[in-house]
């Protein structure tokens, strides 16, 4: 057995689950495996911050569990609803313990409200609350003298009984491919936890960093592990236009809170028409309207005037924005910016019990990449990092019970097979990886994205189907490599994300298909 534990992904929620396993028993051998830099993570962007009830004189629990409940157009899990609320306060305060540095004003934390909360809950750090966490978890794991941390590592499959050929029913680490030699190693683990984020990538434009392409959901698929909530996508209004370096920009919702006014290229404001909270609007109604001007007038983006702001506020509260529209040569609040939608946060995922496990033994699957219950249909703004924290501590715990058995013998993990290399070896075919990538975020754009239609989904299986041949052969012909396993995972999750769809016989949250409008 290589290690007790195996965590895939070092975002926010891989990152706690280590460290309070490390910090229960000294003992435990914890391997963690990030694809890239341990820093690169959807957590790594978050701005707006985390919803946690710290004013108890004006706010409640009650009244967030109503406004997450309400969000989630009433397919949450109450009870989940109840306890992340509840117990968010509690990890918030680890978090700052070990070292993560939010806001403050006179009376406490400095508290900013969002889109669907009732108060003023959202604990922040700057517009970078994202960042500073994921640096001081960081710190606090590299203080662990049995972690072990494998950076540029990707994880290719689960280990189960189908590769051991035992009937233990269980997951027994994972098959994971160095990115810089590509050469693919055996992990073995007692426990496997994923923790791997969102699939923000299945889209032209996305928020999310280029490594979230959902490689935990493809694993647990061809894991036969249950996946719920996939139609339930969630896109942000406002991203930057164009891209910085291949990446989609978020312009925070604050911004609009502040005062900022939605206004077609020809400059006339456009929300007032589709709602009566106008630009804060529940935002996939935003990001509609912004679609729906899109598609009409043909530009590529609509403005956001920020004019209302003043430029020492703006400066102050927004300084990551200001500094990376000037990369684009635009320089709010005097000059509009320009955004357009973009593919946010993935509320559904692999299907877990109240402690973050999944269906198949040993296996658990935390953070963004998972279906806990609490964000149902559509997601309460700044509730993601909520969750990450409380599913982290949970799963810690239940797994602390887990490993004390019973589980198979040493022997049995020594014995686990080595990858089965089965691929001719020609690189002919991997030029064709990001040909096939951009196909597939078109399809996913055009058919699958913000407006659906039943014929459009009928349209995008059959064209998935195409693109899973040619992946399926790029992936026969090659050495495996880091690409050719994105590839698959996003045609899987592709794939999953259509038949729920199609499933889906009616409009509910951020799931909108144009025949069911009446
Ligand atoms: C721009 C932006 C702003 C946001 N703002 C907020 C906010 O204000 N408040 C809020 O609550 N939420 C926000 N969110 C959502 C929130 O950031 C995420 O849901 C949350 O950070 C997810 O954490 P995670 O640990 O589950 O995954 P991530 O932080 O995405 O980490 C995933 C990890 O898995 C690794 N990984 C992926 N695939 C593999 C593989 N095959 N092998 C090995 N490792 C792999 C990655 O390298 C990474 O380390 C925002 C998201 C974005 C993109």
């Amino acid at each position: 057995m290589d290690s007790n534990i195996l965590v895939i992904g070092s975002g926010i929620s891989g990152l706690t689950y280590a460290i309070k396993m490390a910090e229960q028993d000294p003992n435990l051998r914890i391997i963690i495996i990030s694809k890239n830099n341990l820093l690169e993570s959807n957590t790594k962007y978050a701005q707006g911050g985390i919803a946690v009830v710290s004013n108890f004189e004006k706010d409640s629990f009650d009244k967030h569990v109503k406004d997450t409940l309400i969000a989630g157009a009433g397919v949450c899990n109450k009870e989940v609803v109840e306890f992340v609320v509840k117990e968010g306060h509690e990890r918030l305060k680890e978090l700052i313990e070990w070292g993560a540095h939010f806001d403050t004003q006179s009376s406490g934390l400095h508290l900013t409200q969002e889109g669907g909360h009732s108060e003023k809950r959202i604990v922040h750090h700057k517009d970078k609350t994202g960042l500073e966490i994921q640096k001081s978890l960081i710190k606090k794991i590299k203080t662990f003298g049995n972690i072990s941390l494998l950076e540029n590592h990707t994880l290719v499959d689960l280990i189960t009984d189908h590769h051991s050929g035992s009937d233990y029913k269980r997951c027994y680490g994972a098959y994971v491919i160095s990115n810089l030699k590509q050469e693919i190693i055996k992990i073995s683990a007692q426990i496997t936890v994923l923790s791997t984020g969102g699939a923000g990538q299945l889209f032209s434009h996305t928020t999310n960093p280029k490594n979230a392409t959902g490689d935990g959901l493809g694993a647990a698929y061809r894991a036969k592990v249950f996946m719920e909530g996939l139609p339930f996508v969630q896109f942000h209004p406002t991203a930057l236009f164009p891209k910085i370096k291949g990446n989609t920009f978020l312009i925070s919702e604050a911004v609009r809170g502040e005062g900022g006014i939605l206004r077609t290229q020809s400059g006339k404001r456009f929300m007032t028409e589709y709602h009566e909270k106008a630009e804060l609007a529940p935002r996939d109604i935003v990001a509609r309207a912004i679609a729906e001007i899109v598609n009409q007038s043909g530009d590529a983006f609509v403005y956001l005037d920020c004019q209302a702001i003043s430029e020492k506020d703006f400066i102050h509260q927004f300084p990551t924005i200001k500094e990376n529209c000037q990369k684009i040569g635009v320089d709010p609040p005097k000059d509009p910016i320009p955004v357009i939608p973009a593919a946010h946060y993935f509320c559904g995922g692999i299907s877990v019990n109240q402690v973050g496990e999944t269906k198949l033994k040993g296996l658990y699957a935390i953070g963004e990449c998972s279906y806990t219950g609490l964000h149902g249909a559509n997601r309460l703004a700044s509730n993601s990092l909520l969750e990450s924290l409380v599913f982290s501590h949970r799963a810690a715990i239940d797994s602390v019970e887990q490993l004390k058995g019973p589980l198979p013998p040493q022997d049995f993990y020594e014995h686990l097979p080595e990858w089965e290399e089965e691929h001719f070896i020609s690189n002919e075919k991997i030029s064709a990886i990001g040909k096939v990538k951009k196909q597939l975020q078109k399809l996913m754009t055009s058919k699958v994205g913000i407006f659906k239609t039943s014929q459009g989904l009928i349209e995008a299986e059959l064209e998935l189907k195409q693109i899973f041949m040619e992946t399926q052969e790029i992936y026969r012909q090659n050495k495996l490599t880091l690409g050719i396993c994105e590839l698959r995972n996003m045609v899987s999750v592709a794939y999953l994300m259509i038949k729920q769809s199609q499933d889906l016989k009616y409009n509910i949250g951020v799931f909108y298909n144009q025949d069911y409008v009446e």
